[in-house]
């Protein structure tokens, strides 16, 4: 049922902005399979989805609090499942580890399958692992947890068992890998946030050690579905990430908050990247909706109007729609340069917006349509 119904007549030559709307998918629903928000600003989710015919979003990771105090767990998750109960059919959960426990609870890892059971039984649609495992998380003893440490094993089982999909945020861009120095090409996002920075080696593995932990956990557990979110960490190179798709069959991507490298690559690469892959890859843009302001993928908290969100939405149409050139990306703190269109053919925008996302989550269970 996914694409049925669906119509893309009228997307052609949306380029050059049709119906006053600007560049929109036109009579195309679409599935926001990444986004952010806490349970006091579901209404104006609903309120900028509607705006956009994003017919459905998942909230990618249960995050709750105020802007001072942002917690993820079980407290958020249950705060965030009792907030969209009404909207079922417009909204998606996925259940987040609180990975500190580890740190302070011994019986942290025996007991964290049943914590991801419970909240799969309470609306969980799916679990999604923040970037801190790897980089940040530690046991009792303060050893860093490796992603595919075997204690964590029994979660990936769980989630096997019980049918849902692992999503992971695995690093960061590249540059946050880089020196922290005026030269890196990320400056302005790390002088903001310095503690985005993983330059230490002291502190952090290098990017390509938990690439290969991630990869250990994708093959190990080839009955789990797993979606790598942010292109798989690695926007920066398409045909790493085309080689893990090719050889992990159980691996799905998103396109979150990466337009701005995506678009970087030749056109023609984007284009045929996204045309082979094209049953695997869901779309998604990181718009955030945090207690007092909202975050368009990357960038500071404000508070944007409607019509700035629609803009945001039109830069990622006018990306895998059209073919201009050089024209600003959606996330402009994430780097000083232009993207390149791609204009991908309709059948690929059905399966991107709506048909992966759609099949991959079984929303048809959810009257999603
Ligand atoms: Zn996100």
């Amino acid at each position: 049922m996914g694409a049925a119904g669906l119509s893309l007549s009228g997307m052609t030559g949306c380029g050059t902005g049709t119906s006053g709307r600007g560049i929109g998918p036109v009579g195309v629903k679409v599935i926001d399979a990444h986004i952010h928000a806490t349970p006091g600003r579901i209404g104006r989710t609903l309120e900028i989805m509607d705006d956009n015919n994003i017919r459905y979003a998942l909230l990618i990771a249960s995050i709750s609090g105020t802007d001072d105090n942002l917690y993820v767990g079980d407290k958020a998750f249950y705060e965030l499942i009792e907030a969209i109960r009404p909207y079922r059919n417009r909204l998606g959960v996925h259940y987040t580890y609180d990975w500190t426990l580890a740190e302070t609870d011994p019986d942290f890892f025996s007991k964290a399958p049943d914590m991801l059971e419970k909240a799969v039984n309470a609306g969980a649609i799916a679990l999604k692992n923040l970037k801190d495992l790897g980089l940040n998380a530690r046991d009792t003893e303060g050893r860093l947890i490796a992603i595919d440490d075997p204690r964590l094993f029994p979660i990936w089982e769980r989630a096997e068992k019980l049918g849902i999909s692992v999503a992971f945020h695995v690093g960061d861009p590249v540059a946050f890998f880089q020196p922290w120095e005026p030269g890196n090409e990320r400056w302005d996002e790390l002088k903001l946030h310095p503690e985005w920075s993983f330059a230490d080696r002291s502190k952090y593995p290098p990017l390509e050690t938990l690439f290969e932990q991630v990869k250990n956990v994708y093959r190990k557990f080839s009955g789990v579905r797993f979606v790598g979110v942010h292109v798989a960490g690695y926007s920066e190179n398409i045909k790493a990430v085309g080689s893990w798709l090719d050889e992990l069959p159980n691996l799905s991507i998103d396109t979150a908050a990466r337009i701005g490298e995506l678009g970087r690559h030749p056109a023609a690469d984007g284009h045929d990247f996204f045309t082979k892959y094209h049953d695997r890859i869901m779309f998604g843009t990181d718009l955030a909706f945090w207690p007092d302001c909202d975050v368009q993928g990357a960038g500071p908290c404000e508070n944007f109007s409607t019509e700035e969100h629609r803009k945001f939405y039109e830069i990622h149409w006018r990306y895998f729609q059209t073919d201009d050139r050089q024209f600003d990306h959606p996330t402009p703190i994430q780097g000083n340069w232009k993207i390149d269109g791609i204009r991908l053919d309709e059948k690929t925008l059905r399966e991107l917006y709506w048909d992966n996302a759609y099949r991959f989550y079984d929303l048809g269970r959810f009257n999603v349509s």
